[in-house]
């Protein structure tokens, strides 16, 4: 469950990244009552188990059951994974668009949480999942190879996020910036590996939120659209 907004006095309109369907919008109607049959089962962030109506000529699908497979209480009950989770969530989407169904972005949703059901630390995983949810989409940063000869970067630290990616010093034109070698030990890490690994790396302070801006400004150029994240502002105020 990505997204629950109030529809009426007692009905939701929830965005869920659905096995079946991708990322779908879906009335529940008298959700917020008391006796209502979803009480409790379609919170946000929880994978619940959903039945559909779908009817010709209706714009939005409309809920008739839900169960809940993961609860995921403990996001909800700790402010940082909470904020970390919207996060993540708000990323998804903005840009998760498509109604196209992809079991590997449904099951990535669905680790990210289960590991941030586990704990801190959050950033590893937050990095690392946006990355892995970035190349389900098809927008691959370049790490190996230099973006402008297709060359061996070798020991050239020089980013540029509009050609995405690496540049040898051969191609260097002087306006690259150099990012630090553990973010890129950090991509390489992420694309081999499960995010139960990749949560194991320690940055130095403040590095993976100089990743996750990275990653940031590599996805806004990329999609060609400028990011709006609310959880950011929440987060950095918690970690104050
Ligand atoms: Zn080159």
């Amino acid at each position: 469950m990505l997204r629950r907004v109030r529809w009426s006095e007692s009905s939701l309109i929830l965005t869920l990244y659905s096995l079946d369907h991708g990322r779908i919008s879906v009335m529940a109607r008298g959700a917020l009552r008391p006796r209502s049959p979803f009480y409790g089962s379609l919170e946000l962030l929880s994978m619940s188990d959903i039945t559909l109506s779908r009817r010709e000529g209706r714009e939005m699908d409309t809920a008739t059951e839900a169960s809940v497979i993961r609860h995921y209480e403990s996001i909800r009950t700790d402010p940082l994974a909470f904020a970390h989770s919207c996060l993540f969530v708000e990323w998804l989407l903005f840009s998760v668009t498509g109604s196209e169904p992809s079991h590997p972005m449904f099951h990535l949703i669905g680790s990210v949480l289960d590991n941030f059901a586990m704990g801190p630390p959050f950033w590893p995983v937050l990095c690392s999942g946006i990355e892995k949810a970035l190349r389900l989409s098809g927008f691959a940063m370049e790490i190996d190879r230099c973006v402008r000869c297709g060359g061996d970067p070798s020991d050239s630290l020089l980013w540029d996020p509009a050609g995405g990616g690496r540049v040898c010093r051969g191609c260097a034109l002087g306006s690259e910036k150099e990012i630090p070698a553990g973010i890129l030990v950090f991509f390489r890490k992420t694309r081999s590996s499960p995010l139960e690994e990749v949560r194991k790396i320690g940055l130095w302070k403040g590095g993976y939120r100089l990743c996750f801006d990275l990653l940031r400004d590599f996805a806004e150029i990329h999609m060609d659209r400028r990011m709006r994240l609310r959880s950011l502002s929440v987060l950095e105020d918690l970690e104050k």
